[in-house]
C-alpha cells in the first residue's frame, strides 16, 4: 500500500464508531422494551402515554445513531474514492508514465484477478501479484491505470 493509502483507515468506520453504535442500539432497544412494559401495565390510554413516549424516544435515538453511522461510512467511502481517483490521475499524468509509452510496460495481475495493472495501481497495492504477460493472458487492461 502506498504511504498515502496507509493514512486512510482500512474500514469506513473506526472501531469506536461501531462499538458506540452497538451500545446506543442496546440502550435504544432497552428504552423501547421498558416503554412497552410501562404501557402494557397501564389500565387506561392516558396512563400509556409515558411508556409510549419512552419507546418513541428509544426509536428516535436508534434512528439517529444509525443515520449518523451510515453517514460517517458514506463519507469515508467518498474520501477513499477521491483518493483512488487522485492516485489514478497521478499515475496517468506522471512524466515517467508518459516517457515509458514507447517501451513495453511491466504489468502485473492478481492470481485470481480479472484485469492486468501497472505495479503501482491502487487496485493491486499491498496485494500479492504475479507478472502478467505482454498479451495480458487474455485479461483486459485495468481501466484506471492502463485505460
Ligand atoms: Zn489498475
Amino acid at each position: 500500500m502506498t504511504p498515502a493509502a496507509d493514512a486512510l483507515p482500512p474500514t469506513p468506520w473506526r472501531p469506536f464508531a461501531s462499538r458506540a453504535l452497538t451500545y446506543v442500539s442496546i440502550t435504544s432497544l432497552a428504552l423501547v422494551a421498558v416503554g412497552w412494559w410501562m404501557a402494557s401495565g397501564a389500565a387506561t390510554a392516558g396512563h400509556e402515554v409515558a411508556g409510549l413516549n419512552l419507546a418513541v424516544a428509544g426509536l428516535v435515538l436508534l434512528g439517529a445513531a444509525s443515520a449518523s453511522w451510515l453517514i460517517a461510512g458514506s463519507r469515508a467511502v467518498a474520501r477513499r474514492q477521491a483518493h483512488l481517483v487522485q492516485s489514478a490521475r497521478a499515475l496517468r499524468g506522471s512524466p515517467t508514465a508518459e516517457a515509458a509509452d514507447d517501451v513495453p510496460r511491466a504489468t502485473v495481475a492478481l492470481a485470481d484477478g480479472r484485469h492486468v495493472h501497472r505495479p503501482g495501481c491502487q487496485f493491486v497495492a499491498g496485494k500479492p501479484t504475479v507478472p502478467a504477460s505482454a498479451s495480458h493472458g487474455g485479461r483486459p487492461a485495468c481501466p484506471v491505470c492502463l485505460g
